[in-house]
């Protein structure tokens, strides 16, 4: 039999706290190697879960491991994505505290797998009814709906999630899951009418062609050959090799039908899938001009270039809104109707994109990447800030740990006046010669100073050689990322031709009237820019999980060949320090897995000692003492502090738990 020892060299710990050398990155890594080559994707940082994507079906997610998770205390089993879902749903239950998991990450990390793994958990685990039955279904099914419309293959990820997604389940007094919400983010429409070399547009479009029967393709017009389209040509990639368009298609099509939509609205939604596709093959030099000028009686002529982007500009209007639609229409199948669930629980599920840097970084990944820093800023005020900040309120004396705080760069992207949205809705606002280079510009005026902000010319000598004219850059908490400004103004400005809406409003298809009201025509005023709506959404959702009491699972991608078994180091090191990996061991290492309150602390388990039953009539904290001492506790397991009892080791606890039970 091989000894606990040995064991131990062969898959590492299954906490990062119980390493030996818990500063030292090089442990870090070897621990997370040694586990990943014995298909130990899962390891803790105290409550966080650390999972790296293992590109293979592992056989652990079946209804035995659900159950081996069900009502277990965290540290008595093995790391697991069900542990984190069962403990967040106790603490719900027995705290009666929302919740919510928050799932991070780079592309192809695994964060939608693992948010679909908390779902089915809850699926199969809670309690149900009849009617509960149908509400876990569309709940399950609001996925492969919402990928095949939001998610494209990427050369990242053959499934990459275009857009972020928050999504609340909500559960009745008993636990059972009774409804749902799901809030999205910036979908990438660009990929509507535009893909770089390698990849896709949205599944949908793919699946339509390839899986639709014969007479709803005739009806739609649409050929079974995805070549035949101008936007599905551009990344030179019509198939992918783990993607099968056909069955998934079945799949989507029973999905919307449990989701509930019926026939009609089904094919409404596929003719404007369809008709995005025949606009984009209506001929740009002669035909577009004709057309627009038809049927939109544009009073200026327009030139090739202004015809092409106005044709492009609808298509992603009418995508993007069609989307936004998908959700709403999700939302009100998921709303629970029984007035006496007012009262729900709730645990959200946030998987949003990770920080992105290419080659070529545009506004696209300057609003990924802002969210990013503020879900950075939200974990640092959560856990790191908060963490530090009680133990000095309470006195508790402790060896702070540094971490840097981004705060100066969310600021720096947001704040009022000066920051760098600002900038640019200035811009995008100003009459004249306003272009994408004259808000660089300003940028350098306004906030070039900035320890953040670079800019070619603002740049020293060896910086400039690898920068652009036409780029600035932030250093991130994550890292350096140079953005292009070019486009920068026509997409934060992201208008539509009046005449355009004008026509859409008056198309016969209802989706499409629901999509463009009529009411937004005779509103003058100027709409909302992209990046201040993705601002206020952003801030509204940190208030939403700011009230939440916080899980977090950590993706980590192991290489960039989607391939089993290879653990990149480089690739994985560098993960491992944006993600903040190592800050957070050390705050944990230093810190108390547990405190609570002592009143909290005695009321629950004051009848396991007799000076405290059935009460105590001194000060809460000597009951405290008294209580802990008789338990046997050793001075190094706790502290107490002005108002709570600290718990270093999970293991105290539990066995204190224990006891009550015997
Ligand atoms: P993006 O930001 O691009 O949306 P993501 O982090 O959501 O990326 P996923 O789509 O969840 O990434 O994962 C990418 C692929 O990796 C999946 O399609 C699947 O093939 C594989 N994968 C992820 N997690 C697991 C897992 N736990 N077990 C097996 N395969 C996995
Ligand atoms: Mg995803």
């Amino acid at each position: 039999m091989e000894s606990a020892l040995t064991a131990r060299d062969r898959v590492g710990v299954q906490d990062f706290v119980l390493l030996e050398n818990h500063t030292s990155e090089a442990a870090f890594m070897e621990n997370l190697r040694k586990r990943f080559k014995e298909n130990l994707i899962y390891t803790y940082i105290g409550s966080v879960l650390v999972s790296v994507n293992p590109y293979k079906d592992l056989e652990i997610y079946t209804k035995n491991h659900m159950e081996r998770y069900r009502g277990v205390n965290f540290y008595e089993v093995s790391p697991h994505i069900y542990a984190v879902s069962d403990n967040s749903y106790r603490s719900m239950r027995t705290e009666r505290k929302d919740q919510c998991i928050l799932i991070s990450g780079e592309s192809g990390a695994g964060k939608t797998e693992a948010s679909k793994k908390i779902l089915q958990y809850y699926a199969v685990t809670c309690p149900a009814s009849d009617q509960v039955e149908t509400v876990k279904d569309r709940l399950l099914q609001s996925n492969p709906v919402l990928e095949a419309f939001g998610n494209a293959k990427t050369l990242r990820n053959d499934n990459s999630s275009r857009f972020g997604k928050y999504m609340d389940i909500q559960f009745d007094f008993k636990g059972a899951p009774v409804g749902g919400h799901i809030l999205n983010y910036l979908l990438e429409k660009s990929r509507v009418v535009h893909q770089n070399h390698g990849e896709r547009n949205f599944h949908i479009f793919y699946q339509l062609i390839e899986g639709a029967e014969e007479d709803l393709l005739r009806r739609l017009g649409l050929e079974r050959n995805p070549q035949q389209y101008q936007y599905l040509v551009k990344g030179n990639c019509p198939k992918v090799s783990s993607i099968n368009d056909r069955s998934d298609w079945k799949v989507v099509r029973k999905a919307l039908s449990v989701v509930g939509f019926n026939e009609d609205e089904v094919e409404e939604l596929l003719n404007i899938i369809a008709s995005v596709l025949h606009l984009g093959n209506i001929h740009v030099p002669v035909g577009t001009l004709l057309l627009l000028h038809s049927v939109t009686h544009l009073k200026s002529p327009l030139n090739l270039e202004q015809a092409a982007s106005a044709r492009d500009a609808l298509s992603k209007a009418v995508y993007g809104r069609t989307f936004t639609w998908l959700v709403n229409k999700i939302n009100v199948s998921l709303a629970y109707r029984d007035e006496t669930y007012k009262n729900a629980s709730v645990i959200g599920l946030l998987d949003i994109y990770g920080f992105e840097v290419f080659q070529h970084n545009s506004f696209e990944q300057f609003c990924i990447n802002y969210c990013n820093e503020k879900l950075q800023q939200l974990f640092i005020e959560l856990t790191l800030k908060s963490e530090q900040d009680e133990y000095e309120a309470e006195g508790i004396t402790w060896e702070p740990v540094q971490y840097f705080n981004n705060k100066i760069i969310c600021d720096l992207v947001e704040e009022k006046f000066k920051g760098i949205i600002s900038i640019l809705d200035e811009e995008c606002l100003r009459p004249g010669d306003a272009s994408d280079i004259t808000f660089l510009e300003k940028l350098e005026n306004t906030v070039g100073g900035h320890a953040h902000l670079t800019t070619h010319k603002l740049a020293d000598g060896k910086t400039r050689k690898v920068m652009g004219r036409e780029e600035f850059r932030l250093l991130h908490y994550a890292g350096e990322v140079n953005y292009n400004v070019n486009g920068f103004l026509d997409k934060n400005n992201d208008l539509l031709f009046r005449n355009l809406k004008e026509v859409m409003c008056m198309s016969d298809n209802k989706i499409l009237t629901q999509c463009f009201d009529r009411a937004e025509l005779k509103d003058n005023k100027r709409p909302e820019t992209a990046a201040t709506q993705f601002k206020t959404s952003l801030a509204k959702l940190m208030e939403i999980l700011m009230s939440k009491e916080p899980s977090y699972v950590r993706c980590i991608k192991p290489n960039d060949a989607k391939q089993a078994g290879r653990f990149d180091e480089v690739l994985i090191r560098h993960q491992v320090k944006y993600l903040g990996l190592m800050e957070n061991l050390r705050v944990r290492r230093a810190g108390f897995a547990y405190r609570r309150h002592y009143e909290t602390f005695l009321q629950r388990y004051k009848s396991l000692c007799p000076e405290t039953w059935p009460s105590w009539q001194g000060k809460l904290a000597d009951g405290v003492s008294t209580l802990v001492k008789h338990l046997g506790y050793k001075p190094e397991e706790y502290k107490l502090g002005r108002s709570k009892i600290f718990i270093r080791f999970p293991k105290t606890l539990f066995a204190t738990e224990d006891a009550l039970e015997t």
